[in-house]
């Protein structure tokens, strides 16, 4: 049996609120499994340009409330290519790591079971982004943040709309998946939510004239999740202009607001569960998987399953949505 005796572990792609406790929860229970522990600044970029720092329990004292990642994050067109990844090997090996812990989304993790594969290396993925699109767990790290950020946002953007009677498209982070939109409408009382999942079924937008914009009430507030199946809210907003010019819509993108702020109590507590558990997981000889949580219960998940399994939205949430905005 082969056990690890020194990890690297980085953060890459998009940042994510609750990133810097999922590095705290993996270095310090390397740590306490005498694992020993290197910080690769900048993603995989830094894995290539040799950013390698070792980390003791004090190197991560006092991150668990900041948001961000303290080990930066960058997008890596080098570690495409097999010379980019060969020299990321070289100075793996050099280092002395035997494993890797990454944190990031989707890309993150195809770029990590090509080089796990290419090189046969132990690789454990922790989820880190707030769109929620990875298949497997329930919720990403970052999630739960940026929910609360954008139900924060809304409910400001609403004393205005009531003020001046007005509609406004709303349109919040996803990155085609809808999770953020359904559920800070449900959150933030919106009247509905337009999401890419559905729009070749049903046409949102003509739904909602159907509807009535809400009538009876003196202002709408619509979460549009960014796409470029619907164009989001600046997409529905032309579309409304032309088909239906007597609505006056305004146009709010939060856009990276959503991303910033010291992590909710949930996604602390999920960067500490899943941060322990990744290496755990590397303890039982797991490799190419990504850690997750499904029912409150940690749980392996192949990266190939991660990155391509659609997830799905809960569509019963949009029928609750629809009925509480009557
Ligand atoms: P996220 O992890 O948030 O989805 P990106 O899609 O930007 O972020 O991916 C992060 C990084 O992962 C990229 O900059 C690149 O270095 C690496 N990556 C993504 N796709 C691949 C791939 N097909 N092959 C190798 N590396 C990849």
């Amino acid at each position: 049996m082969y056990q690890v005796k020194c990890i690297g572990i980085l953060t890459s792609g998009g940042d994510a609120p609750g990133m810097n406790a999922a590095i705290r929860a993996v270095t310090r229970t390397a740590i306490y499994n005498g694992i020993a522990v290197k910080a690769i600044y900048r993603g995989y970029k830094g894995l290539i340009t040799n950013e390698i720092t070792e980390f003791k329990t004090q190197s991560v004292s006092n991150i668990i409330q900041q948001g961000g990642t303290i080990l930066k994050t960058a997008r890596c067109m080098e570690f495409k290519t097999p010379e980019g990844r060969k020299q990321a090997y070289d100075n793996m090996m050099a280092a002395g790591i035997d494993a890797l812990v990454v944190l990031g989304g989707d890309g993150t993790f195809t770029g990590a079971r090509i080089f796990g594969q290419e090189y046969n290396i132990p690789i454990v993925g922790v989820p880190c982004t707030i769109d929620n699109d990875l298949y497997g767990t329930d919720y990403t790290i970052g999630y739960d943040t940026a929910l609360n950020t954008i139900i924060e946002s809304v409910d400001k953007i609403r004393d205005t709309a009531n003020s001046h009677e007005r509609l406004f498209f709303i349109e919040v982070m996803g990155r085609d998946a809808g999770f953020l939109a359904l559920n800070s409408a449900l959150a933030s009382g919106a009247e509905a939510a337009i999401i890419p999942e559905i729009e070749t079924e049903d046409d949102q937008l003509e739904s909602l004239i159907e509807h009535g914009f809400r009538k009876s009430k003196n202002s709408s507030i619509v979460i549009v999740a960014e796409s470029d199946i619907t164009g989001g809210a600046l997409g529905v907003a032309e579309r409304l202009k032309k088909e239906h010019p007597e609505y006056d819509a305004r146009v709010t993108i939060l856009g990276h607001v959503q991303r910033g702020g010291s992590p909710t109590a949930a996604d602390r507590i999920l960067a500490s569960r899943l941060g322990s558990a990744a290496i755990d997981a590397l303890l039982d000889e797991q490799r190419s998987i990504m850690v997750g949580v499904v029912n409150d219960t940690v749980c392996y998940v192949p990266f190939n399953e991660a990155i391509k399994d659609e997830k799905g939205v809960n569509r019963t949430l949009l029928d609750v949505l629809k009925i509480l905005s009557i």
